[in-house]
């Protein structure tokens, strides 16, 4: 019998790095199915509709709460409201897919207790002033919003306890390829 792949959640404080490693498992495990959120903030520049996130407003994100659409969502940053879109999640597991989802802690929570199956990794950075330094660095933000975000990643970090494994983000393609070996995925070069 094949086991039904299980769903991971694979969350971190802001600024790990997830979506650097994220793309590099998408590039190299074409069997690993991400799921794609819905979110109320704006794209950033270069950010595509049903690629990155499905940009919703505040009314359709409510919506798609009421008609119980959404395995889990949370407010991220104080601010705006991201969400898993269930039957999405559903076909690729039944399709035999390992699945990812991309979210923060709030999230990581509603899905330990709503899936006890599945299993949550943690991407840790290496150091806390790396953690800064990536933020910064990144130049996205404003400085008021990386404020914000270095006092969500502060609490972040506090939750790695919760997790089933933790994953130190010190190199991408090591970082990479231990969550690929985690979630069973099947390597594009294999
Ligand atoms: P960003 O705005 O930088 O794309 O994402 C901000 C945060 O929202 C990240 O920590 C990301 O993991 C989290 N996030 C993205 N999608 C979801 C989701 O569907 N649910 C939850 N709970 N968090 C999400």
């Amino acid at each position: 019998m094949t086991a039904q792949p299980r769903l991971t959640v694979l969350a971190g404080p802001t600024a790990v790095g997830k979506g650097t490693v994220c793309q590099y498992i998408r590039e190299h495990y074409p069997n690993v199915w991400f799921s794609v959120s819905a979110t109320t903030r704006d794209p950033r520049p270069g950010e595509e509709e049903g690629v990155h996130y499905y940009f919703v407003s505040h009314e359709e994100f409510d919506q798609m709460i009421a008609d119980g659409q959404m395995l889990e969502y949370a407010v991220v940053h104080g601010k705006n409201k991201y969400g898993t879109p269930r039957a999405k999640v559903q076909e690729a597991l039944d399709a035999g897919r390992p699945v990812i989802l991309e979210i923060d802690l709030q999230g990581a929570r509603q899905i330990r207790e709503s899936m006890p199956e599945a299993q949550l990794i943690f991407l840790a950075p290496p150091s806390w002033d790396e953690l800064v330094s990536r933020l910064v660095g990144r130049g996205t933000e404003s400085e008021q919003e990386q404020q914000r975000r270095l006092e969500t990643a502060k609490i972040e970090l506090e939750a790695e306890s919760e997790f089933d494994v933790t994953v130190i983000n010190d190199s991408v393609e090591r970082a990479a390829q231990e969550i690929a070996h985690i979630v069973g995925a099947e390597s594009a070069e294999a």
